[in-house]
């Protein structure tokens, strides 16, 4: 990503109230298969840009919040459609801007539409819940209101999920929203953004600023009208933007970072082992929350687990991300290469081998190409194992058994996803009650959830409803609760005698 003020490629503007908006300067994105090719420039929203996005938006809540089930429905499975009509063509978008392969951008693409025929469906759901009252007569419910102006603020990692997971609640419960993407991937944000921009919603209620986390972003979140904020980033900026939005008493949402133990214990089938761990760890180039980056295995199957994977990563084909026989695409900016970088050279001064992978990649077209990094006698207390990397970079950790495995699994500040290899159903129980984390996953990689199921974590991973599924209703309404006396009732006795 660069930032310009001249440009001779395409620009894509932003989204407010209804219109598109130009700007003064612009963002150029580049794909990271080849640094030669631009993709087009975005334009970068000014503070009146903000104040104008979150005006709109709030002129927009009276008539979206009271609009019907079937006015929300419609629009939300309708921009669905459009989505999984268009993955191929979205998914060779995503694949070109952020690096992911063709064949997970394009089933990302799906995801997205799926989730906002989801959300679609979720407005005819019910939305008041009825108790008895204590007192005769007095009738008590609780009903679910739109909280009001929602920033969704998201990362490039996920450039069209994570943003259908949620823009399309938000406009399900009845709140309007404020887009802003990460800078890395306006190609994706702006597609998505047109998409909607055509669905048939008022003006104002969905508006796409684009533009840097420290400006634009922050005037965004900042801003008091904003009424919930809902993030998705690392866990450094996540906790500074939930302290601010805490301030002002806004509400908050936030889905950050993981350094996610997948445990192979002595018992598991070695293959799908292996299979597990490269897909979670190295899959999406390790640019995934639930990536699996610390490897806890016991030590009579350690040697061969670690010889597997060894072997499994030389056959891994690492290209251009939308060549369709690539396993692992380059690394998403040359920023995010040089942060790996440096971590595989504090891996080998803090004492771990680096056992194979760590190596930039020559390819036909210039990239930030590198090959999955595997660390082995790693230790927890190493930064390799503390801190999240979030590239194609994993460590071993030899175990003598389960209790010493669990205890280093939770032995972290995160706590996203963990997962489990092995046939003991004893020890699958155990390790669900008592491993640290907000999703598991038992003979399974760490990376990989169902659509219509809730993310969620621990620790410094997560703070506020989950996300997704019905259960982010808690962030995206407010409940009011109703006693009503409606006086006399035909069969009350009490009132009758
Ligand atoms: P990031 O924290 O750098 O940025 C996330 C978003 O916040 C971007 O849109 C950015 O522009 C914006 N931003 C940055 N500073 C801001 C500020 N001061 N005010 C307002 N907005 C600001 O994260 P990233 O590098 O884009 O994404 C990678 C991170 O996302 C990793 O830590 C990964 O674990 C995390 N992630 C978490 C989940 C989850 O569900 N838990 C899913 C995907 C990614």
């Amino acid at each position: 990503m660069t930032i310009q003020n001249n440009n001779e490629h395409e620009i894509k503007h932003n989204f407010i109230a209804g219109e598109w908006r130009n700007s003064s300067n612009h963002i150029q994105n580049i794909n990271p298969s080849d640094t030669n090719d631009v993709i087009a420039s975005y334009s970068i929203a000014t503070k009146d840009d903000v104040e104008d996005a979150v005006l709109a938006a709030m002129s927009a809540l009276p008539a979206w919040s009271s609009s019907t089930s079937g006015e929300r429905f419609d629009i939300l499975d309708a921009i669905g459609t459009e989505i999984i009509q268009r993955k191929d063509e979205l998914g060779d978008l995503l694949a070109r801007e952020e690096g992911k392969t063709l064949k997970e951008a394009v089933a990302e693409a799906h995801r997205a539409g799926s989730l906002f025929k989801f959300f679609a469906a979720e407005v005819y759901r019910s939305h008041t819940e009825g108790y008895r009252s204590l007192r005769e007569g007095i009738s008590l419910q609780v009903q679910r209101e739109p909280i009001g102006v929602v920033a969704a603020i998201t990362p490039w990692n996920f450039p069209l999920a994570i943003p259908a997971w949620k823009i399309a609640p938000a406009l399900a419960y009845g709140n309007t929203v404020v887009f802003k993407p990460s800078e890395l991937v306006c190609g994706s944000a702006w597609a998505l953004a047109e998409i909607i921009s055509r669905a048939g919603l008022p003006d104002g209620v969905f508006n796409l600023l684009m533009g840097q986390g420290s400006e634009t972003g922050a005037a965004i979140v900042e801003h008091p009208n904003v009424a919930g904020v809902t993030f998705t980033g690392s866990s450094d900026i996540g906790r500074k933007i939930g302290a601010s939005v805490f301030a002002r008493g806004g509400k908050i949402q936030l889905e950050m970072g993981g350094k996610n133990p997948l445990i192979v214990l002595d018992d598991a089938d070695l293959d799908k082992a292996v299979e597990y761990a490269i897909n979670g760890a190295f899959f999406s180039c390790g640019q995934r929350c639930t990536a699996s980056s610390r490897l806890i295995v016991t030590k009579n199957i350690h040697d061969s687990f670690v010889d597997a994977m060894s072997n499994r990563i030389e056959l891994l084909r690492i290209g251009d991300a939308r060549n369709p026989n690539t396993d692992i695409g380059p690394v998403v900016s040359e920023a995010q290469l040089k942060k790996n970088l440096e971590y595989l050279q504090i891996g080998l001064k803090d004492g771990a081998k680096q056992l194979t992978g760590g190596k930039q990649v020559e390819q036909a077209t210039p990239g930030w190409y590198l090959s999955p990094a595997l660390f082995i006698d790693a230790k927890s207390e190493m930064k390799i194992c503390r801190e999240e990397i979030f590239g194609p970079i994993a460590a071993v950790m030899p175990v003598n058994d389960y209790d010493e495995a669990l205890n280093l699994a939770n032995d972290s500040e995160f706590g996203l996803s963990a997962g489990i290899v092995t046939n003991d159903r004893l020890i699958i129980d155990h390790f669900i009650d008592n491993i640290q984390s907000g999703m598991v996953q038992i003979n399974l990689p760490t990376a990989g959830m169902d659509f219509h199921a809730p993310i969620t974590g621990r620790k410094n991973s997560s703070f506020g409803p989950p996300e997704k599924s019905s259960y982010c209703r808690e962030f995206f309404t407010n409940t009011k609760v109703v006693h009503a006396n409606y006086g006399k009732r035909l069969n009350s006795k009490k009132e009758e005698s």
